[in-house]
């Protein structure tokens, strides 16, 4: 099925979906997106990714020319449209059309918004059930003095630059550093450790992006009473663990059993990585925005 596109308000086929050459989404990453996902015909989070869509594009200054409800409609709309229950979506605004400068003040038309809808592309099950191995990447997180990575830009060529040092190892992950040398995320996924009876993660002020999934698992450790804690952690503390994961809207939990050669615990998926898998499975088939339920029925059956 040739899936429909939402470009600009309107639903276009996806092979005509296009956009110009001068956007300053292309010439310069220039915006902001979101990569949001649909279960069972409802959308995970989606109030708490669009958020972080608005709040990325107030930091840079951008004025996304929806509303919040009219944005969350057209996600749901992009949806129904190409009859989807189970989806990943990306969500993507641009600065617009400009010239060949930089100025954002030239994109006289407005920001580009753009939404699609596929099926979801999964890592292979086999790593789910016995867990990913990772590299260190050389390349250091972005300078949140710089760009900071919290905001989730356009411009990923950071993390493409570490997905190339990982692919190269043979590998689909690896471990990011911040510029002080600290654990800061994976390429698309942020990271959590077990270790002494607690799990911990990356506080924000490492420079990470503060993943919506990351918030819940917060959530579901402290719904279980494990102990977790938000502290900044070096490589040592990744290889001495007895648990890691990652975690990110497409990779959902995916257990890490070994980094940068040292196998972590057991070598295996560990018992609170497996429980939290557990439970987030479960919170994705029982929560989120209703696909169908937007529209208000058209009568009550007699
Ligand atoms: N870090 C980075 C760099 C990412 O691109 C992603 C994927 N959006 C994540 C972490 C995980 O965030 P989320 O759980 O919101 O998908």
């Amino acid at each position: 099925m040739d899936r429909l596109v939402y470009i600009d308000g309107r639903f276009v086929p996806a092979a005509e979906a296009s956009i110009s050459v001068f956007d300053h989404g292309l010439l310069y990453g220039d915006g902001v997106f979101e990569g949001i996902r649909a279960y069972n015909g409802r959308v995970f989070r989606l109030d708490e990714h669009l958020k972080r869509l608005y709040n990325g594009a107030k930091a840079i200054l951008l004025e996304i020319p929806l509303s919040l409800d009219e944005m969350r409609e057209g996600v749901l709309e992009t949806l129904r449209r190409n009859q989807l229950s189970d989806a990943y979506i990306r969500l993507v605004v641009t600065r617009g059309v400009g010239d060949l400068g930089l100025d954002p003040r030239k994109c006289h038309g407005g920001p580009t918004v753009f939404i699609i809808a596929d099926a979801i592309e999964l890592y292979p099950p086999e790593f789910y059930e016995r867990g990913l191995e990772l590299i260190t990447v050389v390349t250091r997180r972005n300078l949140p003095e710089a760009i900071n990575p919290a905001v989730k830009s356009l411009n990923y060529l950071n993390n493409i630059l570490a997905k190339i040092e990982v692919t190269r190892a043979g590998l689909l992950e690896g471990l990011m550093l911040n510029h002080e040398g600290y654990v800061a995320e994976a390429t698309g996924d942020n990271v959590f450790l077990y270790t002494g009876g607690r799990l911990v993660t990356p506080p924000t002020s490492v420079g990470i992006l503060e993943g919506i999934t990351r918030a819940a698992v917060i959530e579901l450790a402290r719904e279980l009473g494990i102990p977790i804690v938000e502290e900044r952690f070096a490589r040592l503390s990744v290889y001495t663990s007895d648990e890691c994961f990652l975690t990110g809207t497409a990779a959902e939990i995916i257990p890490v059993v070994m980094v940068d050669g040292r196998k972590i615990g057991e070598g295996v998926p560990g018992p609170i990585t497996k429980q939290l898998m557990e439970r987030f499975r479960a919170l994705t088939m029982n929560e989120g925005v209703p696909i169908a339920l937007a529209r208000e029925p058209q009568g009550r059956p007699v």
